[in-house]
């Protein structure tokens, strides 16, 4: 079964193609002038927004996600804002240590919303895939991307940094909500189709 990913990111892609890799379900980036606003004000809303314009262009099965880092701190942020939090990657790390200097409760977690939209263009299924963990005080790791290097795991002395690519497939928020998409899909579309 072939679902288009609402996204442009070919690494996304392909990172989301290896965690269901053997599951018989593969992804594809959509058709040619996907661009959805970037308009939402949840998680949620935004997966919703690039899942059904990903959907006007191909009309068929489609999923999106959404994602980004909350650090109780900061009341939740930098949030929806994690990919626009500072100009690069590292300056985004860097505001986020700055803000987080004084802050004793170092809380965070990582959150994907998934959104599955039908052939009709109806939502199928939904789920948000939540990671705990902690704020570092300094950047830790090489793997990963984005705020992989200041993220602690709850109950694990490693940063998502200083996890292998299989380890972080095995825990991300991004893996949880995907696996729940592929247990829907197991269980009420592919079981039925066969
Ligand atoms: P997206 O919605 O998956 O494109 O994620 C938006 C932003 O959230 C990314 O640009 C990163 O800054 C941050 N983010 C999301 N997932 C991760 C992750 O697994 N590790 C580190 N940063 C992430």
């Amino acid at each position: 079964m072939k679902i288009v990913l609402a996204s442009s990111n070919p690494h996304k892609v392909q990172e989301i193609n290896d965690i269901v890799s053997g599951s018989g379900i593969e992804f594809i980036l959509p058709p040619v002038g996907f661009d959805p606003n970037e308009t939402g004000t949840t998680f949620e809303e935004s997966s919703y927004i690039k899942a059904i314009e990903a959907w006007k262009l191909s009309k068929t099965w489609t999923l999106a996600d959404d994602s980004g880092l909350c650090i109780s701190a900061l009341d939740g942020k930098p949030g929806i804002y994690s990919a626009r939090y500072a100009e690069t990657p590292a300056l985004r790390i860097e505001r986020v240590l700055n803000e987080m200097q004084e802050q004793v409760n170092r809380d965070a977690h990582f959150s994907c919303a998934m959104t599955l939209i039908n052939p009709d263009g109806n939502i199928e299924f939904k789920y948000q895939g939540i990671c705990e963990g902690f704020i570092t005080y300094a950047p830790r790791g090489t793997n990963g991307f984005g705020y992989d290097p200041i993220f602690q795991l709850k109950n694990s002395d490693k940063t998502m940094a200083e996890l292998s690519e299989a380890e972080k497939n095995n825990i991300s928020h991004r893996s949880i909500a995907l696996k729940k998409v592929l247990e829907y899909l197991n269980e009420n579309i592919i079981s039925k189709v066969r």
